[in-house]
């Protein structure tokens, strides 16, 4: 299909005047195509050769629309580290419309950068190259981990000139996602005392993403998206957890209430182990550490779960949040029993993970490369297999824990060599690491968008070993960990 046949319908718009307002995007003057992600544009069905590259960018940067959109800002609310905050909304962003997936299945298509909507507050409506690609290689590296999030279908570049911390370079990027309704929607409609509207948000969220509740009352609709939201959202953190990502930016507004991971701006994969991270530059208390995810996740569904209390008891809402920790527990259990090769759980293997991560964090060794190593280690190899990840000192308690590991490994009834396959499927060779993200964005700022080409597609299939493509698999010199990534974007 080509891009003048995708065809949008304008359910959210059609809900009218409170839940937001009609804009039209303001285009570049000189757009230019930066990058179309394959994957997103088959997920509509769409054939990128048989538009042109300026076709593209015209699309891309809403210079056309897709048939049948009236793109829309959607007005929202929510608490931004810790603290109310009644003005948001899609301030630099659109929602274009819906469209049909090739299964059949709803994409919402939301065009960030956009130009400045009545939710603008003091900013420029803008987004600069640097974030959207951020924005586009994560999105697309947390989908191949097997975690929930939103997609993304192409980039466009401008030489329009936006003010940041330095002058940077206009773009926008077209966001997939099976729904943009946040936290923030329910809360924005909570505080305003606007019942009405927020029972009409119950139906409509219902109607999309819960078919099966069509029958029940706007309250049992109610507890259904609580239920929704803490199940999924306990998966997504665990997974978070499992990988080693921090999000950075954990405001109520930044929470997909189907639990997809959302809004990707200063996040970080941890490089070292170490459990205190802030990928945050702008994050001074650590509030969203990569360590305090979970609690701070239950904190958002605590929010959430207030401003659904006009419709459900507070008893409800505690019996609901109170299955989080369990659900996240078990979660995390089984990915980092998965991480570690044991197809069967065992008695101690919580523990034997907790005094591995331990030693980790203690010898700062490499997160994602120890797992990956361990995917080729067999029973008595012993330390030598990991030196260069761990100092001098750290050597024996590492043959420690090892002789520990290679006790746990005998009661696992697959043959090694079976157990090393499905840790190669679990533990990725290619991480999304900002030193990487940043040698991307240095190239395309310069003009040069072929590392972002090489990049993806390594991204997208991460387990594979790509032979030829190791300095995409590098580890950080010490210079290049903690790169200093702030909110602006
Ligand atoms: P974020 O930090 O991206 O989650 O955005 C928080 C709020 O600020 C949202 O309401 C955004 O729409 C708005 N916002 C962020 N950047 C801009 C910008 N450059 N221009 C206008 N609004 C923005
Ligand atoms: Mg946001
Ligand atoms: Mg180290």
């Amino acid at each position: 299909m080509r891009l003048s046949e995708l065809e949008l319908s304008n359910q959210y718009a059609s809900l009218g005047e409170p839940f937001g307002q009609f804009i039209q995007p303001k285009p570049f003057e000189h757009p230019h195509l930066v990058h179309i992600n394959p994957a997103g544009a088959a997920l509509l069905g769409l054939n990128p050769g048989r538009d042109s590259a300026q076709t593209w960018a015209e699309y891309g940067c809403g210079a056309r629309l897709f048939r049948g959109s009236r793109p829309f800002a959607m007005k929202y609310a929510g608490h931004q580290f810790g603290v109310y905050n009644p003005e948001l909304g899609d301030g630099r962003g659109l929602l274009l419309g819906e469209a049909r997936g090739i299964h059949g299945e709803r994409w919402d298509l939301h065009l960030k950068g956009a130009g400045k909507t009545p939710y603008s507050r003091f900013g420029d409506g803008r987004a600069v190259l640097r974030s959207t690609i951020r924005e586009y290689l994560c999105s697309e590296a947390m989908h191949a981990l097997g975690i929930a999030s939103t997609r993304a279908l192409c980039i466009i570049g401008s030489d329009e000139p936006v003010v940041r911390e330095k002058i940077e370079s206009g773009a926008m990027l077209i966001r997939l996602a099976r729904t943009h309704i946040r936290f923030g929607h329910f809360e924005h409609f909570f505080y305003t005392g606007q019942h009405e509207a927020l029972e009409q948000l119950v139906h409509f969220t219902c109607a999309e993403q819960l078919p099966q509740t069509a029958d029940l009352s706007v309250a049992e609709k109610a507890a259904a998206i609580l239920e929704m939201a803490m199940k999924r959202s306990a998966r997504l953190v665990a997974q978070w957890q499992a990988a080693g990502f921090a999000h950075g930016v954990l405001n109520t507004d930044n929470m997909s209430i189907i639990g997809d991971t959302f809004d990707y701006g200063p996040y970080g994969f941890l490089d070292d182990y170490e459990p205190g991270f802030i990928c945050n530059h702008s994050d001074h208390t650590g509030r969203y550490a990569f360590e305090r995810q979970p609690g701070v996740v239950l904190w958002n569904l605590n929010a959430l779960g207030h401003a659904l209390s006009g419709l459900l008891t507070r008893e409800a809402i505690v019996e609901t949040l109170q299955r989080f920790e369990p659900l996240l527990v078990q979660h995390y259990s089984g990915l980092m029993r998965a991480r570690l090769g044991f197809e069967q759980p065992g008695a101690d293997d919580d523990r034997l993970c907790a005094q591995l991560l331990k030693l980790l964090e203690d010898a700062s060794a490499d997160y994602p490369a120890f797992f990956r190593r361990l995917s080729r280690y067999s029973p008595g190899e012993g330390a030598p297999a990991f030196s260069d990840l761990f100092g001098a000192e750290q050597q024996a308690p590492l043959a420690d824990w090892l002789q520990r590991y290679d006790t746990r490994l005998k009661a696992e009834p697959r043959p090694d060599a079976e157990r090393q396959q499905a840790m190669l499927r679990t533990n990725p060779k290619f991480i999304l690491r900002n030193f990487l993200a940043q040698r991307v964005i240095d190239a395309a700022e310069g003009g040069d968008f072929a590392p972002l080409d090489r990049f993806m597609s390594l991204l997208q299939a991460p387990f594979d070993e790509h032979s030829g493509n190791d300095e995409w698999a590098a580890l950080p010199g010490t210079a290049q960990k903690h790169l200093p990534i702030s909110c602006s974007s």
